[in-house]
Protein backbone atom coordinates (compact mmCIF):
# COMPACT_ATOMS: atom_id res chain seq x y z
CA UNK A 1 0.00 0.00 0.00
CA UNK A 2 1.29 3.49 -0.81
CA UNK A 3 -0.34 6.70 0.29
CA UNK A 4 -0.59 9.79 -2.33
CA UNK A 5 -1.64 13.09 -1.55
CA UNK A 6 -3.09 15.91 -4.52
CA UNK A 7 -1.10 19.03 -4.68
CA UNK A 8 -3.52 22.06 -4.51
CA UNK A 9 -1.97 23.33 -7.08
CA UNK A 10 -1.31 21.34 -9.88
CA UNK A 11 -3.79 18.64 -9.08
CA UNK A 12 -1.48 15.70 -9.19
CA UNK A 13 -1.06 13.07 -7.62
CA UNK A 14 2.27 12.54 -5.13
CA UNK A 15 3.36 9.62 -3.41
CA UNK A 16 3.79 10.32 0.99
CA UNK A 17 6.96 9.77 1.97
CA UNK A 18 5.04 8.89 5.44
CA UNK A 19 3.43 5.82 6.16
CA UNK A 20 0.52 4.91 8.18
CA UNK A 21 -1.80 1.97 8.30
CA UNK A 22 -4.78 4.49 8.50
CA UNK A 23 -5.57 8.15 8.90
CA UNK A 24 -5.75 8.05 12.65
CA UNK A 25 -2.03 6.56 12.97
CA UNK A 26 -0.78 9.23 10.19
CA UNK A 27 -2.28 11.90 12.54
CA UNK A 28 -0.65 10.60 16.05
CA UNK A 29 2.73 10.78 13.96
CA UNK A 30 2.53 13.99 12.79
CA UNK A 31 0.53 16.38 13.70
CA UNK A 32 1.10 18.55 10.30
CA UNK A 33 2.53 17.41 7.50
CA UNK A 34 4.10 20.14 5.23
CA UNK A 35 5.28 18.69 1.05
CA UNK A 36 6.68 20.45 -1.26
CA UNK A 37 5.35 19.36 -4.63
CA UNK A 38 7.75 17.86 -7.05
CA UNK A 39 6.47 19.31 -10.08
CA UNK A 40 5.35 23.00 -9.24
CA UNK A 41 7.16 23.25 -6.18
CA UNK A 42 4.37 24.58 -4.05
CA UNK A 43 4.65 23.78 -0.13
CA UNK A 44 1.56 23.11 1.17
CA UNK A 45 0.26 21.32 4.36
CA UNK A 46 -1.63 18.43 3.83
CA UNK A 47 -5.31 17.86 4.53
CA UNK A 48 -5.12 14.17 6.35
CA UNK A 49 -8.63 13.33 4.63
CA UNK A 50 -6.99 14.37 0.98
CA UNK A 51 -4.73 11.47 1.44
CA UNK A 52 -5.57 8.60 0.12
CA UNK A 53 -3.91 4.86 -0.37
CA UNK A 54 -3.51 3.02 -3.15
CA UNK A 55 -2.25 -0.43 -3.97
CA UNK A 56 0.99 -0.89 -4.48
CA UNK A 57 2.24 -1.47 -8.04
CA UNK A 58 3.96 -4.85 -7.61
CA UNK A 59 0.70 -5.95 -6.46
CA UNK A 60 -0.46 -6.21 -9.98
CA UNK A 61 2.66 -8.26 -11.44
CA UNK A 62 2.23 -10.91 -8.28
CA UNK A 63 0.27 -13.74 -10.57
CA UNK A 64 3.37 -13.23 -12.72
CA UNK A 65 5.76 -13.56 -10.31
CA UNK A 66 3.55 -16.67 -8.84
CA UNK A 67 3.64 -18.56 -11.82
CA UNK A 68 7.33 -17.55 -12.47
CA UNK A 69 7.92 -19.43 -9.07
CA UNK A 70 5.64 -22.43 -9.28
CA UNK A 71 7.80 -22.73 -13.06
CA UNK A 72 11.38 -22.82 -11.63
CA UNK A 73 10.50 -24.91 -8.47
CA UNK A 74 8.51 -27.42 -10.53
CA UNK A 75 12.15 -27.44 -13.23
CA UNK A 76 14.34 -27.97 -10.29
CA UNK A 77 11.49 -30.66 -8.59
CA UNK A 78 11.35 -32.76 -11.93
CA UNK A 79 15.19 -32.58 -12.80
CA UNK A 80 15.88 -33.46 -8.67
CA UNK A 81 12.85 -37.02 -9.12
CA UNK A 82 14.98 -37.24 -12.58
CA UNK A 83 18.18 -37.63 -10.66
CA UNK A 84 16.98 -40.34 -8.98
CA UNK A 85 15.84 -41.93 -11.99
CA UNK A 86 12.33 -42.76 -10.90
CA UNK A 87 10.44 -41.28 -14.28
CA UNK A 88 7.76 -44.10 -13.28
CA UNK A 89 7.54 -42.78 -10.28
CA UNK A 90 6.26 -39.60 -12.31
CA UNK A 91 2.67 -39.60 -11.37
CA UNK A 92 3.05 -40.51 -7.25
CA UNK A 93 4.78 -37.33 -7.42
CA UNK A 94 2.26 -35.22 -9.21
CA UNK A 95 0.22 -34.23 -6.28
CA UNK A 96 3.83 -32.99 -5.35
CA UNK A 97 3.56 -30.39 -8.63
CA UNK A 98 0.19 -29.47 -8.16
CA UNK A 99 0.98 -28.27 -4.50
CA UNK A 100 4.24 -26.53 -6.14
CA UNK A 101 2.08 -25.21 -8.35
CA UNK A 102 -0.69 -23.93 -6.60
CA UNK A 103 0.92 -22.56 -2.70
CA UNK A 104 2.74 -19.54 -4.51
CA UNK A 105 -0.72 -18.71 -5.91
CA UNK A 106 -2.46 -18.99 -2.59
CA UNK A 107 0.00 -16.57 -1.24
CA UNK A 108 -0.44 -14.41 -3.88
CA UNK A 109 -4.45 -14.38 -3.32
CA UNK A 110 -3.69 -13.78 -0.02
CA UNK A 111 -1.66 -11.14 -0.40
CA UNK A 112 -3.58 -9.15 -2.91
CA UNK A 113 -6.39 -9.32 -0.59
CA UNK A 114 -4.49 -7.99 2.47
CA UNK A 115 -3.53 -4.82 0.59
CA UNK A 116 -7.11 -4.66 -1.31
CA UNK A 117 -8.42 -4.85 2.64
CA UNK A 118 -5.77 -2.58 3.73
CA UNK A 119 -6.10 0.15 1.00
CA UNK A 120 -10.23 0.22 1.76
CA UNK A 121 -9.75 0.80 5.15
CA UNK A 122 -6.91 3.70 5.25
CA UNK A 123 -9.69 4.92 2.53
CA UNK A 124 -12.44 4.01 4.40
CA UNK A 125 -11.46 6.30 7.92
CA UNK A 126 -11.70 9.85 8.10
CA UNK A 127 -10.33 11.92 10.81
ZN1 LIG B 1 1.97 20.83 -7.62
Amino acid sequence: MILEYKCNNCNQYFKLKAFAKDRGELNLLKNKIVEKCAHCNTEQELILNNIRAKANSWIRFIYIVALVISIVISIIAYNLIEIENTKIHFRRYSFVFGLIFAIPFVIAVNLVALEKRAVKRFNHYYV
